[in-house]
């Protein structure tokens, strides 16, 4: 399963005009790999998880997501598709304080559908996937920016997402926290087979995704491989 963008136009209101944030942008990322996207701030690299996310829908262009096609759904089926097959890693954790970090990811389970029984394991595993085993019972004030980020993804992958998503998750770590976290993704990518989308301002992360993308002005470019 694959995310495919194709022609992808997606324009803001800007006063009497608007603002282009994505120009035909077109993107296909396979099963099991991971593109990163890197381009300055304001290039579009956030409207363009949106639109993949089918949080925002694009002017025009295709939008595929594990074999469906986005564009054409009901905001219910998109918040369907959404539920069972997309994952997204906002910038920001945005964790609640009062929960414990396994309750973090549990409680994703509500909006999954999956039973309150199965959603504690499921958690823990999630948990211990992205190296957090003995932090499960820890508040968000007792973990470090790095330890946050990882409760985040486990957050995201909850629903076995087919399709992740992820923006800027290393713009608040130093270098090395930022570079495990990049891994972390390059092997959840593999062993999960989801296709992920890692957009970030950083060039110097990149240089172990599959494919390296460069974004300017809502246009996409191949290649900007700094290694
Ligand atoms: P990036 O994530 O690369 O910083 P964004 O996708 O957030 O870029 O923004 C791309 C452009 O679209 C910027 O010029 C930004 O100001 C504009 N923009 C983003 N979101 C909105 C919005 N909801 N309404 C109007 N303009 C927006
Ligand atoms: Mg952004």
């Amino acid at each position: 399963m694959t995310l495919t963008l194709t022609d992808v136009t997606l324009t803001y209101p800007d006063g009497d005009a608007r603002l282009t944030a994505l120009d035909r942008v077109s993107l296909e990322v396979p099963a099991g790999t991971l593109t990163a996207v890197v381009g300055p701030s304001g290039s579009g690299k956030s409207s363009l998880l949106a639109v993949a996310a089918t949080l925002v829908a694009p002017d025009r262009g295709r939008v595929v997501v594990a074999g469906t096609e986005t564009t054409g759904l009901s905001r219910a089926e998109q918040a369907a598709l959404r539920r069972e097959r997309i994952g997204v890693v906002f910038q920001q954790p945005n964790l609640l304080p009062s929960l414990t970090a396994v309750e973090q990811v549990q409680v994703m389970a509500h909006l999954s559908g999956i039973r309150p029984r199965a959603a504690r394991g499921r958690a823990e595993e999630l948990l211990d996937a992205v190296g957090l085993s003995g932090q499960a019972d820890r508040r968000p004030h007792q973990l470090s920016g790095g330890q946050r980020q990882r409760v985040n993804i486990a957050r995201a992958l909850m629903n076995e997402p087919a399709v992740l998503l992820v923006d800027e998750p290393t713009s608040a770590l130093d270098h090395e926290r930022g570079a495990a976290v990049l891994g972390l993704l390059l092997a959840l990518t593999r062993e999960r087979a989801t296709a992920t989308v890692l957009v970030t301002h950083d060039r110097t992360h990149p240089d172990r995704a599959d494919t390296t993308v460069t974004m300017e002005d809502g246009r996409l470019t191949a290649g900007g491989r700094t290694a």
